[in-house]
């Protein structure tokens, strides 16, 4: 019997699962990878056949999603990383839970369309979920050395402890952008990220700052706070990845280079600090900057916080709307103000609901499309 930590890698042919294969390629000893599962059968997921040959390969345009789900379950990974994009990812990752498995979660879609239900599977099943998205992989860690994780934060003594998140965002491309230079970007304009090199979708999501959108959902679910105490800061740098504010009016900020390969390294090794050969941050000549949000110009950020509020089923309409929105702009469609336009008229629609059943959570983000289709 191998004693080796059996990961599955899903999403292994996009830029979070080369970068999981990365990591752990430095570390044969420690981990063997069990499943590599995406989306088309490409010559990527061929060539990764390969390159492990002892990996269950699952394509599930051509193997079917019950496929991939029950692949989960049978190759009995400890670690599943999910690095599935957008919706697509929510079921795997339920089914990574109920096969008892740790998730180290690249795929923010699963919290902020159903992060109350999979948060309290995960407690049920005795699994653990770990952040991998980079600014809750910072607070992951942040609290963890504060010794309060978030099911601690549901004691009221312990949460009182942080008075503040605050999210780092690079600001994307268009943090200089007039609204009026915004309304005619085009698609290729918005996929030249300044700072992180990742899928097409967080990058136009980055651009519209839905992506820091989705993050406020995902911290206020995953750490259980509220939305008014998530600050987002603009950081151009990409160095500081997200800060904590305690009682005490002290900031503890994470710090590394904009480099996937750290959270995804932190939430494989956890609970250890394990070494890295990574590069450090150079402190011989660092310039860092901070300023504020432009929600005028990127009302993906003030929407994001009303759904935040309206709790429910909301999250999960909000990711929905921007889902298909982005699709339509990538396929210049529409235009790129035509993504917050589309997303606010849908959330206008009522999404109050049960959000600890999965059907009405699925039924929640059917819904939210078809209403977004009907509005381009
Ligand atoms: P990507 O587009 O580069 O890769 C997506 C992967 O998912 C591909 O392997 C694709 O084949 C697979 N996939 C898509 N639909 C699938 C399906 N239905 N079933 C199985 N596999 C499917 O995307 P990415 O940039 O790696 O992002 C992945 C996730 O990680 C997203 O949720 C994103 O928000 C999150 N994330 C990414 C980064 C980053 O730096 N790339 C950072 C933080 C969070
Ligand atoms: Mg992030």
């Amino acid at each position: 019997m191998s004693s080796k930590i059996r990961i599955a890698v899903l999403g292994a042919t996009g830029s979070i699962g080369k970068s999981s294969l990365d990591i752990i390629s430095r570390d044969t000893e420690k981990f063997e990878v069990v499943l590599l599962a995406s989306r088309s059968n490409s010559d990527t997921l061929d060539e990764l056949s390969k390159q492990y040959p002892n990996a269950v390969c699952v394509s599930a345009q051509k193997d079917g999603k019950k496929k991939l789900l029950s692949s989960i379950a049978e190759s009995k990974p400890d670690i599943t990383i999910n690095g599935i994009s957008g919706a697509a990812g929510l079921e795997p990752s339920i089914a990574a839970i109920n096969a008892g498995s740790n998730l180290a979660l690249a795929n923010k879609e699963t919290i902020v369309m159903a992060g109350k239900y999979v948060l309290q599977l995960a407690k049920e099943k005795n699994t653990n979920i770990i952040p991998v998205d980079s600014e809750h992989s910072a607070i992951f860690h942040l609290l963890k050395r504060e010794n309060i994780v978030h099911e601690f934060s549901r004691n009221e003594h312990e949460k009182n402890k942080i008075s503040e998140i605050i999210l780092t965002a690079s600001g994307g491309p268009f943090r200089n952008y007039s609204l009026e230079k915004l309304r005619n970007v085009t698609v290729q304009d918005a996929l030249c990220h300044p700072t992180w090199n990742m899928g097409q979708k967080i990058t136009i999501d980055s651009a519209s700052m839905a992506n820091k959108g989705l993050e406020i959902i995902e911290a206020c679910l995953f750490f259980n706070m509220l939305p008014e105490k998530i600050k987002v800061a603009i950081h151009p740098q990409s160095i500081v990845h997200s800060m904590i504010r305690l009682c005490n009016g002290v900031i503890y900020a994470q710090m590394s280079k904009p480099d996937m390969r750290h959270p995804i390294h932190d939430a494989i090794y956890w609970p250890l600090t394990a070494p890295s050969s990574l590069e450090p941050v150079d402190f011989d000549n660092l310039t860092l900057e901070f300023s504020k949000p432009d929600t005028e110009k990127f009302p993906m950020l003030r929407l994001a916080r009303e759904a935040a509020k309206n709790g429910a089923l909301f999250p999960c309409a909000y990711n929905a709307a921007n889902e298909i929105a982005v699709a339509a702009f990538m396929e210049n469609k529409i235009g790129f103000l035509d993504i917050p336009r589309i997303t606010e008229s849908v959330l206008q629609e009522d999404f109050s609901g049960d959000c600890m059943n999965l059907e009405t959570i699925l039924n929640a983000d059917a819904k939210a499309r078809l209403i977004g289709l009907s509005l381009f």
